[in-house]
């Protein structure tokens, strides 16, 4: 974790905290994001959230107390010096503030954008203790990274010397652009394979551009190839090129940062009728095959009413994605209720706001086809929560008798993704757990082959951006050292 105050900014952050009392700091209300309209926001793809104006951002950098034992930081996974990008912020040093994120966060506009920070940083902030709201961290992250992009002036880390020796990453989501962003600073010639046409992973294929602008990735892609990354496309490792290909061709280490892009089904009746379909074949279709758009061959069903299936942050793209695609009436059906949704309180404010209907407490038991094996209706068995599960959240339980039909003509089912099998099926010696995830030292993540490391989804199974982004670091580390330690050792 970087310090949170460093020697050279320690005056005049204390220069701030004199300017102005915690009361009057505190007496300053939470800044609102622009928002597009619901009903325009429904017919295009912008993006939803406009983020900050520059006055806004200032006045709301001037709510942060900058906390001598800051709790927002151990709030974040990968420990953003916080206090020190939103002090640059109020002294309106924005490309500092930029610095000060890029120390520890390879996609500042991308988590800016996307990372739950009500769980995380803003859940620990100190506003909370005094029940008012947090600081909008997030707002200020993202303000920080997109001014820096318009700016034209890269805050860019420096890289070292090229040291002569070459690693391979497999997948090219975040926690391989956070893997090989670290490597090519300690000097490291950087081979990235990803097995689609688009480099990005989820932050393409899966997050729609109304949350995640395209250009805001590529811009970070770019970043990367400008310190002399080397991304290669349509490359299925495990298929077009072995592990054993990649070790021949004299690569030092290997990071596999394939993901977890396997769709969960329910397995009851009807799942295989016509109009029923993954959130990933749904989502991939939409963002990255350019189905809808006019003049892209990719078909994608637009059904009328569509019933999205699921309570996490996929389910919420989906049936946004649908009310976009022209679907007249969309629902949501989660089995719990809504306060144990997995998804951004944010995501399911949009979705509402768009006219999706949510059907809590309710648990599809069987979808039901007409003469053309198409989806018609499906069955619903209403739920009550029971007593909390494993997971800490009350479990749902079947009201008896209680089922309902709904007609539908689409199905997107989103009840969670599997680890891609493929690498650890392909390469010999990986261990696998028993989630089909692959098995790492939980400090350096290493696999059990010794040069190969692993980070991400494929280890943790669906998590989330930031997460993922914190492995590719943590694994750089490791596998700078144990590949120094080889060479010295002979
Ligand atoms: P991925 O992003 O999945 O990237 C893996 C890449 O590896 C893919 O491009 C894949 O094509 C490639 N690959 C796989 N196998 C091979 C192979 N054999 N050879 C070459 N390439 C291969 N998280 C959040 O924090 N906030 C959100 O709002 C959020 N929303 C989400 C919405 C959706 C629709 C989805 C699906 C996920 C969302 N997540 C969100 C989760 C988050 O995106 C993932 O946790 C994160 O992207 C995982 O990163 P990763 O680098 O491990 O893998
Ligand atoms: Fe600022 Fe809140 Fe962090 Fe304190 S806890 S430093 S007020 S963001």
């Amino acid at each position: 974790m970087a310090d949170t105050i460093s020697p050279r900014d320690a005056g005049w952050r204390e220069d701030l905290r004199k300017k102005l009392s915690a009361k009057e700091r505190t007496s300053i209300p939470r800044t609102r994001m622009t928002e597009l309209p619901a009903d325009y926001r429904v017919t295009c793809n912008g993006e939803v959230n406009q983020g900050l104006s520059q006055e806004q951002a200032v006045m709301e950098a001037t709510r942060c107390l900058d906390c001598p034992d800051p709790q927002c930081v151990t709030g974040c996974p990968v420990g953003i010096n916080i206090p020190g990008f939103i002090k640059n912020i109020e002294r309106e040093n924005f490309h500092d503030a930029a610095v000060v994120l890029k120390e520890t966060s390879a996609l500042p506009a991308v988590c800016g954008r996307v990372c739950p920070q009500e769980r995380q940083c803003e859940s620990k902030c100190i506003y909370n203790k005094m029940k008012k709201e947090p600081v909008a961290i997030g707002y200020l992250e993202r303000f920080a990274a997109d001014t820096e992009r318009v700016s034209g002036v890269a805050a860019r880390p420096a890289c070292e010397a090229p040291n002569g020796m070459k690693v391979a990453v497999v997948g090219s989501g975040p926690a391989s652009l956070s893997f090989a962003g670290d490597m090519a600073k300690r000097g490291y010639e950087v081979h990235v394979f990803e097995a689609l046409h688009e480099i990005g992973g989820v932050l393409k294929y899966g997050i729609p551009e109304f949350r995640l602008p395209n250009e805001v990735v590529d811009v970070e892609i770019r970043a990367l190839e400008q310190m002399g990354v080397r991304f290669q496309t349509d490359c299925v490792v495990g298929k077009t090129l072995s592990y054993d290909d990649i070790m021949n061709e004299g690569f030092d280490g290997m990071f596999v940062a394939s993901g977890a892009g396997l769709p969960r089904f329910m397995g009851i009746p009807g799942e295989n009728l016509v109009g029923v379909m993954s959130s990933n074949e749904y989502l991939t279709r939409v963002n990255l095959m350019g189905a809808g758009r006019p003049g892209w061959a990719t078909p994608v069903i637009r059904g009328r009413r569509v019933a999205v299936i699921g309570g996490g942050n996929t389910a919420m793209d989906s049936c946004r994605t649908a009310r976009r695609m022209g679907a007249e009436e969309v629902f949501i059906v989660y089995r719990r209720s809504e306060a144990e949704m997995p998804a951004r309180v944010e995501e399911v404010r949009h979705a509402k706001e768009e006219g999706v209907t949510f059907l809590t407490l309710h648990n599809p038991v069987e979808y039901l086809g007409d003469e053309n094996g198409r989806v018609r209706a499906m069955r619903l068995q209403q739920m009550e929560l029971g007593e909390p599960d494993a997971s800490g959240r009350r479990s749902p339980v079947a009201v008896e008798g209680a089922i309902v039909e709904v007609e539908v003509d689409e199905v997107i089912v989103s009840v969670g993704v599997s680890p891609n099998p493929l690498i650890p099926n392909s390469v010999e010696g990986l261990e696998v757990t028993r989630r089909g995830t692959l098995a790492v030292n939980d400090e350096t993540l290493q696999t059990t082959l010794p040069l190969v490391f692993a980070g991400g989804d494929i280890v943790r199974g669906g998590a989330t951006v930031i997460l993922a982004m914190g492995d590719g670091r943590k694994a750089a580390a490791s596998m700078d050292e144990a590949i120094k330690a080889r060479r010295s050792n002979g």
